[in-house]
């Protein structure tokens, strides 16, 4: 998926999190879930995360390859044991975690896939759904995730 879609897609889920009322701050939640759903192609050095922090993305890139480490559970786990070092950030934790969850989940619905248990090699995709990068199926999901998360922000 495209960065555009990833955004949405955060916006989305960073939404549908704020709107349980848990977050002093609304747009701060949004944006921490749109930020995690950046976070994974920090491994592809050509992504929007990636362009914004070549040196860490060349780094990641050489080290673990796009789609390795940053696409499994375990980077999540790693991210939120990080993140608990500061525990009055822990709720917006959260949320970069949700948004984080939401690029794996599109992702999981590509022909490539995510290696959720990496190290394993085992690739996850979504049964019966193969949206290619950069189709019109991705942009008619972005398209609705875009107007799901306005009518979910505007509630
Ligand atoms: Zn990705």
């Amino acid at each position: 998926m495209t960065g555009g879609t990833h955004l949405v897609l955060g916006a989305l889920s960073g939404a549908t999190l704020a709107a349980t009322g848990l977050f002093d701050s609304e747009p701060l939640a949004i944006a921490a879930a749109m930020i995690g759903a950046l976070l994974p192609d920090i491994d592809h050095p050509y992504s929007r995360l990636g362009r914004k922090m070549r040196p860490v993305s060349d780094l990641v890139a050489l080290v673990f390859g796009h789609r390795g480490i940053t696409h499994s559970l375990l980077a999540i786990l790693v991210m939120l044991v990080l993140l608990l070092q500061a525990p009055q950030w822990l709720g917006y934790a959260g949320a970069l975690a949700v948004g984080y969850l939401s690029h794996l989940a599109a992702d999981a619905c590509t022909p490539s896939g995510v290696p959720l248990l990496w190290p394993r090699r085992r690739i996850f995709r979504v049964p019966g759904v193969s949206i290619q990068t950069g189709s019109i199926s991705e942009m008619v999901v972005a398209g609705i995730g875009a107007m799901a998360a306005f009518f979910v922000i505007v509630r």
